[in-house]
């Protein structure tokens, strides 16, 4: 697929005064995309559309290019210690997607151009913790890799993270951009995984992302230019053939990374998720939707700030969770399973 080129630009005027900023300026004024003037990135208005639906979409193709003014990094995350910003939102149109709820009436990408104070801010953190590893997630609320192509912040903070003792940097995508990473000083302190799923889940609920065979090309990639490789099998959802759905996954997968070195490597497996008022927002946005949520063939789990989620029932569950070991131990017998959730 074609990488990500945003419709339409918004400038908060006080990015203008960062390198970067200025850089993105240019290029956007060179290939001739409509750039428009925004007070703060945290509050766009005017992106076209008659309906919601309509602003919705057009918002999945706007750019707002802003300055992170909170320095203060999320650090409710399982898998690392910090969350670092460098961007919100994503094209993507994946139907299950948690960024519909958490970003609510803001769906269109922001990216920060203050990189010297959000990597000044990571290195405290890292100081803080000095001599324990700082883990640093930078997809938590975007699809970073499909964006760099146009800032190129992941691979700036790939290489500031690179030549950090204690920092390690880790970040998940479904876009096949990777090649001007392929040559970033990462010095083995990054983990680069890819969100892969049967093909059923891609052709069905995540439009706008790279394909199976995409994703699978850009790991094979970024395994040879020596980062650590990781895959994130999310959501892993029982439709129907599911069995033979993620066996052909993993078939395939150990097929493409043939002859590659994979002594690192990592899996992380979800099972399918939803909350009531995501519910509720996919409904309204992808009304066609054949993703299931029907909350009475799932259990509720508690969660916080009161919002439980619905997981599927034990059984099916623990189900999901041994089918996938096994086949990652038929197919990756020396690989990790961090986790099943
Ligand atoms: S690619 Fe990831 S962040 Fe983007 S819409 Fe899909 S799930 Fe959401």
């Amino acid at each position: 697929m074609k990488p990500f080129v945003p419709k339409l630009v918004y400038f908060e005027p006080e990015a203008l005064s960062y390198p970067l900023g200025k850089e993105l300026y240019e290029k956007f004024t060179q290939m001739g995309i409509k750039i428009r003037e925004t007070t703060s990135h945290n509050q766009v208005r005017g992106i076209p559309g008659e309906t919601e639906l309509a602003r919705y979409r057009n918002a999945k193709s706007t750019l707002v290019v802003g300055v992170r003014r909170t320095l203060k990094f999320d650090s409710s995350k399982p898998s690392a210690e910090y969350a670092i910003p460098l961007a919100t939102g994503c094209m993507g149109h994946c139907h299950y997607c948690y960024l519909q709820t958490t970003l609510g009436s803001k769906p269109y990408i922001r990216v920060y151009v203050n990189l010297d104070d959000i990597f000044a801010q990571a290195q405290k953190y890292i100081n803080e913790r000095a001599p324990e590893i700082t883990r640093f997630e930078a997809a938590c609320t975007s699809d970073i890799v499909g964006i760099d192509h146009l800032t190129h912040s992941l691979k700036k903070a790939i290489e500031f993270i690179g030549a950090t003792d204690y920092g390690r940097l880790r970040f998940v995508t479904k876009y096949e951009h990777v090649d001007h990473l392929l040559d970033a000083r990462h010095n083995g302190k990054t983990r680069f995984r890819f969100s892969i799923n049967s093909r059923y889940v891609i052709n069905h609920f995540e439009p706008g992302t790279s394909s199976f065979d995409g994703r699978l090309a850009a790991a094979r990639k970024v395994a040879g230019a020596g980062y650590k490789l990781g895959f994130v099998v999310a959501p892993i959802y029982r439709h129907e053939g599911w069995e033979r759905g993620y066996f052909e996954l993993f078939q395939e997968l150990a097929r493409q990374l043939e002859g590659m070195d994979l002594s690192d490597l990592t899996f992380e497996l979800i099972q399918h998720r939803f909350t009531k008022p995501a519910k509720r927002v996919i409904e309204q946005r992808y009304p066609k939707t054949r993703l299931d949520l029907d909350e009475t063939k799932r259990k509720y789990k508690w969660g916080r700030y009161g919002i439980g989620k619905y997981v599927y029932r034990d059984e099916e569950a623990k189900e999901l969770e041994d089918t996938m070991r096994r086949y990652i131990e038929q197919f990756f017998p020396g690989a990790y399973v961090q986790y099943f959730t």
